[in-house]
This record gives C-alpha cells, sequence and structure tokens, in this order.
C-alpha cells in the first residue's frame, strides 16, 4: 500500500500578486518646485535701498552712525539724492511752472519725484526696523521727515502741474446688473407632451 501523497494538493505557492508595477510614466516627477528664491521686487528695492543709505553714512562728513542718525540726516540725505533725480521741477519764473507736458526744454533742474521719496522713505523706514532698529528712534519716521515729504508733495504739484491726491475710491454706484433671476432658476421643463401619438 503505497501511500500515495497526494499530488493534488496544489500547494498554494504563494499567490503571485504580480506586482509589476508597470510604472512606465511616472518620470515625471522632476518638478522644480517654486522654491524660487528670488526675493520680490519690494524686498530686492528695499535692501538696495538701504545699502545705498549705508553707504551714505560711511561717506558722510563727519561721521554718522546709524544710532545717531536723526531725522534731519535723512533730510540730508533726501536733498543729496536729488542731484540723482529725473523729474524736471519748475521754479516759479519758468513759463512751464504748472504745466504737466511742458512743449520745450527749460533749464529747471531735475529732483526726485515726490512719489519715489514718499516710496523710499517707507522702504527705509522699514528696513530701520528689521535691522534692529527701535520704531521709537526711527529716523526715517520723524515728523521732520513727513513734514518734508509733503512739502515736496504740495511744491511739485504746484510746479508740475499734476495732483498726487489719491482718487477717492467712490463707492461704485450700484449698478442694476441683472441679479434678479434666481440662483438654481432651472429652465422650464417642457411642457408633458399630451396626445401620445398612437
Ligand atoms: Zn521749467
Amino acid at each position: 500500500m503505497e501511500i500515495v501523497p497526494n499530488p493534488n494538493r496544489s500547494s498554494s505557492e504563494g499567490l503571485v500578486t504580480s506586482t509589476n508595477a508597470s510604472s512606465s510614466a511616472t518620470a515625471t516627477a522632476s518638478s522644480p518646485g517654486s522654491s524660487s528664491p528670488s526675493p520680490s521686487r519690494y524686498e530686492s528695492q528695499k535692501r538696495r535701498d538701504w545699502n545705498t543709505f549705508g553707504q551714505y553714512l560711511k561717506n558722510h562728513r563727519p561721521p554718522l552712525s546709524l544710532t545717531r542718525c536723526s531725522g534731519a540726516h535723512v533730510l540730508e540725505f533726501l536733498r543729496y539724492l536729488d542731484q540723482f533725480g529725473k523729474t524736471k521741477v519748475h521754479t516759479q519764473m519758468c513759463p512751464f511752472f504748472g504745466h504737466p507736458n511742458p512743449p520745450a526744454p527749460c533749464p529747471c533742474p531735475l529732483r526726485q519725484a515726490w512719489g519715489s521719496l514718499d516710496a523710499l522713505i517707507g522702504r527705509l523706514r522699514a528696513a530701520y526696523e528689521e535691522n534692529g532698529g527701535k520704531p521709537e528712534t526711527n529716523p526715517f519716521g520723524a515728523r521732520a521727515v513727513r513734514l518734508y515729504l509733503r512739502e515736496v508733495r504740495e511744491m511739485q504739484a504746484k510746479a508740475r502741474g499734476i495732483s498726487y491726491e489719491k482718487k477717492k475710491r467712490k463707492k461704485p454706484p450700484p449698478q442694476p446688473h441683472g441679479g434678479g433671476a434666481g440662483p438654481s432658476d432651472h429652465p422650464h421643463s417642457p411642457p408633458p407632451a399630451t396626445g401620445a401619438t398612437a
């Protein structure tokens, strides 16, 4: 009596789950990601302005340290920048005084436009505090600087015949923007077909 081992015991030979991960087209994982370290334009401009001001302090005679810098020094700095200005500011003697688009050249000086100075001061003021300066002693926030900027603004507005007044944002008039129709007003379903064709 031979004991025939049952050959039909199909031993469960490991259910070969065919892990044929046919990763045929998964090679697109090379997305660079948006981790570009380039700072915003505002940030880089701010850094540049801060460096310019630091350079100005360094070249100042007598030497001037940031901690001893006052609003008066900031004004000095702004006036110094005027020599690099590109904005014609007419004197009262100029026939084009108050003329926004002079038809001819004139010998009036070029200045920094008020808008540029205003933005510059805003950036330097922020940079000062980001670099450890205390808000209470921020020379860029000094009253003298504010007054100076206001003065420049008024003078340039007159001389250049332009207004810096921000356009007051009027509340947009209530537009009769056809909002009548209900949100989910279903179109009328077609009338039931009466009279079924025989
Ligand atoms: Zn002029």
